[in-house]
């Protein structure tokens, strides 16, 4: 057996969201006895390790899993400085737990996402070439999850609990990548979508790059021109006055936010710099800015993770276990992803 991975009990502890007191108060030890559990100065009891698996939905054998590297995304994202480090650190605790999970079933099920070397090309370039690849047929893109699991990249969905944060992505040993989605309720279906795109092009674009002010101005550009390619979009913005009703017509046809499609026009000169100043000030005022209207857009939900989940059930009938999970938990986990 493997010995104790401390670090196992600090996420599972992050996760949660709880004090290394509350958890020392369980287990009847002082809290500075609790950190050297956490640091590996001292490995609990048997007994300790079961109650600790039991307090966190696991079963013992969860702490000795031999896990060299723990993939995260959100170390090498962009710091927001509204979010607090508690928060942060439960977010991505819970998805270093859940990138656990998804890298051993992509291991075994050898996914791979279909992602082109487009780190050397520009931004719109990168989109158009991608677009070709993954043979999406012009216009808007009709479901961008469905579009990202078709090319086997994982999309994992929770709500952050949180509006400061709106996603990231995570490259997994098998060289594939999820992309971590904040299911928040405050963001609108075609917010989400934007964020897909956005993060797909932090993957494609900047390999092994710090994200800046740079970074984050090509993965937007990226991700406008993916849900929006200029050839197809710009002669509708021309076809016709954009009113604040075509605006909302076009919103509804390409599932991307009034925002962004103005945005576009100004980019591609299909507005005036004069129009583009005046739409703003009318939506600052109207409250538009902060709530656009909602247009009738459907949410997506992500299907290939639970589909991972019951092609590994043929591999591995004892599920719960294979994720060294309490049956309890791996209910709460698995039945409604
Ligand atoms: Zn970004």
């Amino acid at each position: 057996m493997n010995p104790f991975n401390p670090r196992l009990l600090r996420l599972v502890r992050e996760q949660r969201g709880c004090s290394q007191t509350v958890v020392a108060d369980y287990l009847g030890v002082r809290q500075a006895a609790y950190s050297k559990y956490e640091s590996g100065a001292v490995t609990p009891s048997q007994d300790a390790q079961k109650q600790l698996a039991a307090l966190f939905g696991y079963i013992p054998s969860f702490f000795t899993q031999k896990i060299d590297t723990f993939p995260s995304g959100l170390i090498y994202h962009r710091k927001r400085s509204a979010l607090s480090s508690k928060e942060r650190a439960k977010i991505e605790a819970e998805a270093r737990l859940r990138m656990i999970d998804i890298q051993k079933m992509a291991q075994q099920q050898k996914l791979h996402s279909n992602l082109p070397d487009l780190s050397n090309v520009s931004p719109k370039e990168a989109a158009a070439k991608l677009r070709a690849q993954w043979n999406i047929p012009r216009g808007p893109i009709a479901n961008m999850v469905e579009t990202l699991e078709n090319n086997g990249i994982v999309v994992l969905a929770f709500d952050f609990g949180t509006d400061l944060l709106d996603g990231f992505f995570v490259r997994l040993d098998t060289s594939s990548i999820c992309i971590v989605l904040n299911s928040n309720e405050a963001f609108s279906p075609d917010r989400n979508r934007f964020t897909l795109a956005h993060e797909l092009g932090h993957v494609l674009l900047h390999r092994d790059v710090m994200p800046d002010k740079k970074t984050e101005r090509e993965a937007d550009e990226f991700a406008s021109e993916f849900l929006l390619p200029t050839e197809d979009i710009a002669p509708e913005l021309r076809q016709a006055a954009l009113t604040f009703a075509r605006l909302k017509e076009l919103k509804k046809k390409w599932m991307v936010s009034i925002a962004a499609i103005v945005f576009k026009a100004h980019r591609t000169q299909c507005m005036t710099t004069f129009a583009y100043r005046r739409f703003w000030t009318f939506m600052s005022s109207s409250g538009y800015r902060k709530n656009e209207p909602p247009c009738d857009l459907e949410r997506e939900t992500p299907a290939l993770l639970r589909r991972m989940v019951v092609a590994q059930s043929k591999l591995t009938p004892d599920l719960p276990k294979f994720f060294h999970l309490t049956r309890e938990r791996y209910e709460e986990r698995y039945r409604l992803t």
